[in-house]
This record gives C-alpha cells, structure tokens and sequence, in this order.
C-alpha cells in the first residue's frame, strides 16, 4: 500500500485551500489578463514548479556544492545558465535570483557601499521600487536620484539625465522601469554613465521577453550589468536573472547572490526558468513578440481613436499606459469598471502624477497574457473598444449595464481562448 502522504491530492487534504486555487483557475479562466507585470506559463513550466525537484537542497553553483545529490539539480541549472547565455548572447548569466527585486539587490551587493549614489528612473515616471525607492532597502542604504520623462513626449529626457548625472556624480547609473512603454536609447545612457563615472546596470525586467525574441533593441551591448525577471514577457516561473557580457563582474556577481544576498536555491524555480528559457529559443517565441507588439499597438491605437490619453502616444513594448487625468475619473475608478467588465489592470502614476496612490490618474495596461492566450489584434480592437466603453460610462455614472454587457462578450472571448486543461484530482 502506497503512503497516503505521498499520494493523497490536495483537494483531499485541505479544502481551504484547494477551493482557493480553484477559484483562482476559475478567475484566470474567466477574466483576461491585463496586468502588464503578469503572463501564463506553459504547461511545461507549470509540470517543472510542481515537480518533486522542489525538495533538493543545494547551495553554490553547478560543480560546486555544499550538499551531495545535487547531479540532477545540476542538469537543470547548467540548462538554464546556457540557454539564457545563448538566448541574450552573453557571456556571463545568474540564473538563482529568486525575484527581479533580489537580483537587483545582488547587483548592488557587488557594486556598491552603503551610502553610495545611483541615479534611476523616477517612480512616477515609470521607474521601479527597487532602484533607490525611499521604503525599499536600496532607498535607505544608498543615496538615490531619480531623473524624469519630458513633460511633452512621455519620454526620457537623455539630455536631462545628462546634466543630472554630470552634477549628481552616481556610482551606478540605472534605467528600466515598470510602466515605461518605449525603447530606452541604451546606447546614450552607456555614455552618460562614461562620463558622469558611473557603472550602468540595465533592468529589463518588462521587456526581457522582447529582447529575446529580437522584436526589442538588447542592452546588452551597452550596460556593465542587466537584470531581469522571468515572468512578465518571458512567460516563465517568478524569479530573477542577472547577465553581463563582461566577465570582470563574475566573481563579484557569483558570490553577492550566494552567499550574499541568499542562501539555498529554488531548485523546482530553476528547473522551470531552464524550461522557459527553452521555450523563447524556439522560433515560436519571435512569433510570440511580434505579435505583442502588434497587439499592444493596435489596442494603444484603438483607445486614442475612441479619446483616451495614452502616454506618450503609443508604445514600443506590450505595455500601453492610460492618461485619465481628462477623463473624470482616476486610476483606482478606472481599475473598478474595468474589473466589472471581466478585465483585469492595476492603478498607476502617470509622469508627474499625484504621489497619493487614491489620486492616480493612470492605468496601466499590458497583452502579454491575452498575447500568449492566443487573441490577435482584432481581438485587441473589441478589447480597446470595450474599455473606452467603460471608462465613459464609469465617468457619466452608468458602469453597471455596459459592465454586464461587456462581462458577457469577455467571457465569450475567453471561451474562445482556453487555457490550462484542469487536470483530475
Ligand atoms: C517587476 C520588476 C522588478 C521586480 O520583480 P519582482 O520579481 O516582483 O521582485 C524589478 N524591476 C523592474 C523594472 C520590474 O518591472
């Protein structure tokens, strides 16, 4: 007789929380996923994070481990470190950063000392917590600047940077950022930092995805150091990654992961990126980033036809940030009726935003779930279409009867599109 603690689903075990999970399959199900930081990993991805690989404890890196049974573990992890080197051709790649923040912070681990400065994206403009945020650990152990978009374009103003950097004299000079929907001039920025001193760490946590499939210039060439996650456009596992071309940063990079910032790997996480990894060096994964970019333009194209402010006018990434300030209603309102609707975003700060989260008037929007999904850009269109539907109707106090209509079209959008076949308990 087979051990009952080795055999019995979790549907058996504990009600609680398989009535969770089911409700969350049955929400991903029935709702399309608009939050740009989000995607849908692959059955394959999926079968790799539920694996009993979850039990290996190692720590170090491939060959070279303080735990004995790690042989198989270091299949895995090799996979992923060579397939990430081949996918961004680099030469050096970190594949145990458990979150995009954690690889970040095992950046600044090897670069800096406490108290030294970094110059990134502010967060109003699109920038991250986790380059120099005041309540973040790296906005109170360095001592952090933040340049801005121009007020006009939406974009990056180098210039700007330029005179900022020139007088602040930062240590490490970031960009990247959460709601920045256009292709940063890397190559402007490596300069800037040349100039000003500075180290150069790119973040390409959101558009990684579109870097490896060749539909977004790679920072690669440009930055000392890149950081990104595995989820958002790379539709793998959630974790971190951290690659350089130059091999100078290795050793640093090696041991301010481990042992520096953690401890153990998560080994059932690795396995699953090495997959993921495999699965954007398939020609499927160009298809796949053209497509998003395609989508992102066309819904970006749909709401400025219907009279939606999108900052900056477009997008280069799957990412299309919503202006609302002309609207009459704010992010928070705008995030509500789109949720009503079946349509799932988050509240957002626009450049020079009101720092209250309750005031924002922006709301930021991504396709890289409904891409994987499999809608096009016609869907894009009626998606577009519905969400100017909801944004005037929240805006004139009539949301609930264009919420249900809308509702029922997305759920019929969503039959159309399947996901996860559920697997028997
Ligand atoms: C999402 C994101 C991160 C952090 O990712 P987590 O895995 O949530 O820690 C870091 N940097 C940028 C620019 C991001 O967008």
């Amino acid at each position: 007789m087979a051990n009952s603690f080795f055999t019995t689903s979790l549907q058996h075990t504990d009600a609680l929380i398989a009535k969770a999970l089911d409700d969350e399959a049955h929400r991903q199900e029935t709702q399309l996923e608009l939050i740009a930081s989000e995607n849908m990993v692959s059955r394959a991805v999926l079968d790799a994070l539920g694996h009993q690989i979850t039990n290996k404890t190692l720590e170090g890196y491939p060959g070279n481990r303080f735990h004995g049974g790690g042989e198989f573990m270091d299949v895995a992890e090799q996979a992923a470190i060579d397939r990430a080197k081949e996918l961004f051709d680099c030469a050096y790649v970190n594949v145990q950063p458990h979150s995009g923040t954690q690889a970040n912070q095992a950046v600044f681990f090897a670069l800096l000392r406490p108290g030294d400065r970094i110059l990134s994206l502010g967060l109003q403009a699109g920038g991250h917590l986790s380059h120099g945020a005041p309540p973040n650990l790296s906005g109170r152990w360095f001592e952090a600047a933040h340049y801005n978009v121009d007020a006009a374009t939406g974009r990056i103003d180098c210039d700007a940077v330029e005179r900022q950097a020139m007088e602040f004299k930062p240590a490490l000079l970031i960009t990247g950022g959460s709601a920045y929907p256009r292709e940063i001039d890397f190559q402007r920025l490596r300069s800037i930092a040349d100039k000003a001193g500075a180290m150069f760490l790119v973040d390409m946590a959101h558009f990684a995805g579109l870097v490896a499939a060749g539909v977004h210039p790679s920072p690669l060439p440009h930055a000392d150091i890149v950081t990104c996650t595995t989820t958002k456009t790379m539709r793998g596992p959630r974790g971190g990654l951290i690659l350089s071309n130059n091999l100078t940063w290795e050793k640093k990079l090696q041991s301010a992961v481990f042992p520096g910032v953690q401890g153990s790997l998560h080994s059932q996480v690795i396995a699953a990126k090495a997959v993921c990894l495999g699965e954007a060096l398939q020609p499927e994964f160009k298809l796949y980033g053209q497509k998003l970019k395609a989508n992102a333009v066309r819904l970006a194209d749909t709401l400025m036809q219907r009279g939606v402010k999108i900052v900056s006018n477009g997008t280069d990434t799957h990412i299309v940030l919503l202006d609302l300030s002309t609207s009459g209603i704010n992010g928070q309102r705008a995030q509500d009726a789109l949720a009503a609707g079946h349509l799932t975003s988050n509240k957002n700060p626009i450049p020079f935003d009101n720092v209250k989260p309750s005031e924002w008037v922006g709301l930021r929007l991504g396709v890289g779930a409904v891409t994987t999904r499999g809608l096009g850009e016609k869907d894009l269109n009626d998606v577009g279409n519905m969400i100017a539907d909801l944004i005037e109707a929240e805006a004139s106090g009539r949301v609930e009867v264009v919420a249900e209509e809308v509702a029922s079209r997305i759920i019929k959008i969503c039959q159309r599109y399947p996901v996860y076949q559920r697997l028997p308990g």
